[in-house]
């Protein structure tokens, strides 16, 4: 029915080639949240491992679970931890990114508790994404938190609100100025310094000499980088592929979908595929902004995207039931897929459901 057919050698390709824009001295995070950007973090994480990252990253405790009850015993960072699941992440060997006051005073008092000492912590700066992190003035607080040997600092990031941007960017320079201030700040303070980053995927193709010790990277691995120049060398993981469940003669003013979503303005050929708004293909992507293609011809999708189906006009191509249909991969990029609906490869690929069925090729 729907397949997303992961092509795990084309993992090893964008490994490599990221490897290849950074310094062998450097390590790379592989961020496999939302299931691996929509994939399978299962498979993504072990094939990682075998790649040599030295790290894993995932947003929230329970995708760390997951991965440590599937046996991945490296190194964990959980980049959004809720002060109400501290303790599982402790029994999971997972290491938390420390964005609070709150936060830090609530593992502190766990770990001072249990008698725990140096537990592998990261900290995380806001430099102007305005999301989560340490406000720089906090940074004398947290350097004095951070004296507690009951944690080890393995690394101080931050994140950048737009390293996709074209350069020069004064507002990405204004967050790059802040970072390297704090570094210099925690390196004076510190015998034994930490790790410090602030790339993602789009980072390292356009500030490569900011670098610094470790890089985190999700979309890139998955063949995205926000810019096609850089998608060029990418490629894509995933193949999304449907089945037409029926096909319909509509006559000339006849309705299709829901709310009479579109009138036929010819005598129309409409096919119905297994997959709809459930499943990640969002409301956006109706009247006739998506389309998939059937035979290497392009169809639109008509009217409105439902729950568990949606409608294509097929009236040029020359298709039966039971045919596979693609709606991303082989020859349209996830990217340009998205864009069709105003949405971008990230919530594109982290939106497909469970539902469909995750197949892996090398
Ligand atoms: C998701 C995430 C990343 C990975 O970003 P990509 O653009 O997918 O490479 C890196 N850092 C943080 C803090 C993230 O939340």
């Amino acid at each position: 029915m729907n397949t997303l057919t992961l092509h795990l050698s084309h993992l090893d390709h964008n490994y490599t080639y990221l490897r290849s824009k950074i310094l062998p001295k450097t390590q790379l995070v592989g961020v496999v949240k939302a299931a691996a950007y929509g994939s399978s973090s299962i498979a993504i994480a072990k094939r990682l491992v075998k790649l040599g990252v030295s790290y894993l990253a995932v947003a929230y405790v329970e995708e760390g679970e997951q991965l440590r009850n599937e046996g991945i015993k490296i190194p964990i960072m959980v980049f959004y931890p809720q002060i109400n699941n501290l303790e599982s992440l402790l029994t999971s060997c997972l290491e938390p990114c420390l964005y609070s006051q709150a936060l830090m005073e609530n593992f502190k008092s766990i770990l001072l508790k249990k008698k725990i000492k140096q537990y592998p912590i990261h900290i995380k700066y806001n430099t102007g994404l305005n999301r989560l992190g340490f406000s720089p003035d906090q940074c004398d607080w947290v350097i004095e938190q951070i004296k507690n040997n009951c944690f080890k600092v393995e690394s101080i990031y931050s994140h950048l609100a737009a390293s996709e941007a074209k350069r020069p960017s004064s507002l990405c320079e204004r967050q790059i100025e802040l970072f390297k201030a704090l570094k210099t700040k925690h390196e004076k303070l510190s015998d034994q310094p930490p790790k410090f980053h602030l790339l993602n995927s789009s980072g390292v193709f356009n500030y490569p000499e900011y670098q610094f010790d470790m890089v985190r990277c999700g979309i890139a691995l998955h063949g995205f980088a926000n810019h096609p120049h850089w998608e060029a060398e990418l490629k894509p993981l995933g193949v999304l592929q449907s089945t037409i469940s029926q096909i319909h003669q509509v006559k000339k003013g006849g309705f299709i979908g829901y709310d009479h979503g579109w009138k036929a303005p010819n005598d129309t050929k409409i096919a119905t595929l297994p997959i709809g708004h459930a499943d990640g293909i969002g409301r956006h992507y109706g009247h006739h902004k998506g389309s998939v293609l059937i035979h290497g011809k392009q169809a639109p999708i008509v009217g409105n995207v439902c729950m568990d189906l949606l409608m294509v006009d097929v009236t040029t191509v020359d298709c039966k039931e039971g045919e596979t249909v693609e709606f991303f991969g082989h020859t349209k990029k996830a990217s340009a897929f998205a864009q069709d609906g105003n949405s971008i490869s990230y919530e594109l690929l982290s939106s497909l459901g469970p539902r469909i069925k995750r197949v892996f090729k090398d």
